[in-house]
């Protein structure tokens, strides 16, 4: 029998729009269908009605399957034959663990296929019409993981402050410490920043203000996984949420 091979499928931000046409053919074609639980249900219902859909839900609070049982399963399918779109919010290799689940997939043998995927930083940028980079205000740009093992020893010195974008993934519940741990390393409290919570889909928000004000701006406005935090003078430009303001004027 032949293996069947694994696609480790970015599918982007939310809006089914933001695929890529080989995310949208691989799924269109697809009869089992791996997902977490950042997908959005408007890209699932792309999938052939006679699809197998498993949900390894990777969401902080809810259950999760262990990531070496997700590398089981997929490997598992793969060698009974089935080919396998392993489908993933924004891009596999962006804190995705797509690197965990090629490693496993070429360490059994099964062939596998990565599809880059639009990464929510670059969907969150767009919708909400701040540039990462900007010949006037950024010319460095870092995405890092507000939630990981020993976020107080991760050394962020120098991602943050003039000339500079840093975008923060995974920080909602960590939005006191990640404020603190930036004004320690030397950040100024005024630096602007803006967390945009479900970029790309409907019911996107837009929040800006000073780095001091962050827990605040979070426990208030009670911000919701998944949002991103992105902190530079590239957040404080005229045209930001311009593309939201647009588009709320249409509706
Ligand atoms: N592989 C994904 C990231 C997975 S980590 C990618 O490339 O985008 C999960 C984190 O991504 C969330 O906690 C959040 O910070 C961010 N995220 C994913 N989708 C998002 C969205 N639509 N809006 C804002 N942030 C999002």
């Amino acid at each position: 029998m032949k293996t069947g091979t694994i696609y480790l499928v970015g599918a982007g931000p939310g809006d089914p729009d933001l695929l890529t046409l080989r995310a949208a053919r691989l799924l269109e074609r697809a009869m089992l269908i791996v997902h977490d639980g950042l997908v959005d249900p408007a890209i699932l219902a792309m999938a052939r009605p006679d699809a197998r859909l498993v949900s390894v839900a990777k969401s902080r609070s809810k259950h999760t399957l262990p990531q070496d049982d997700i590398n089981a399963l997929l490997v598992r399918e793969a060698r009974a034959g089935r080919d396998v779109v392993r489908l993933k919010g924004g891009d596999p290799f962006i804190f995705g663990r797509g690197g965990e689940e090629m490693e496993a997939a070429r360490a059994a043998g099964v062939p596998v296929e990565v599809v880059p995927g639009i990464t929510a930083a670059n969907g969150a940028a767009a919708a909400s019409g701040i540039a990462l980079t900007h010949r006037e205000d950024a010319s460095i740009v870092s995405f890092v993981a507000g939630q990981c093992k020993g976020l107080s020893d991760q050394d962020w010195a120098g991602l943050a402050g003039k000339g500079r974008t840093l975008v923060i993934y995974m920080g909602v519940k960590t939005a006191p410490q990640i404020a603190e741990k930036l004004m320690t390393d030397g950040l100024a409290p005024d630096m602007p920043l803006a967390v945009i919570e479900n970029a790309c889909r409907a019911d996107m928000r837009v929040l800006r203000g000073p780095l001091a004000s962050l827990p605040d701006l979070v426990e208030l406005e009670q911000v919701k996984s998944p949002a991103l935090i992105v902190i530079g003078d590239v957040t404080a430009r005229e045209d930001v949420a311009l593309a939201r303001i647009v588009e709320e004027a249409a509706a």
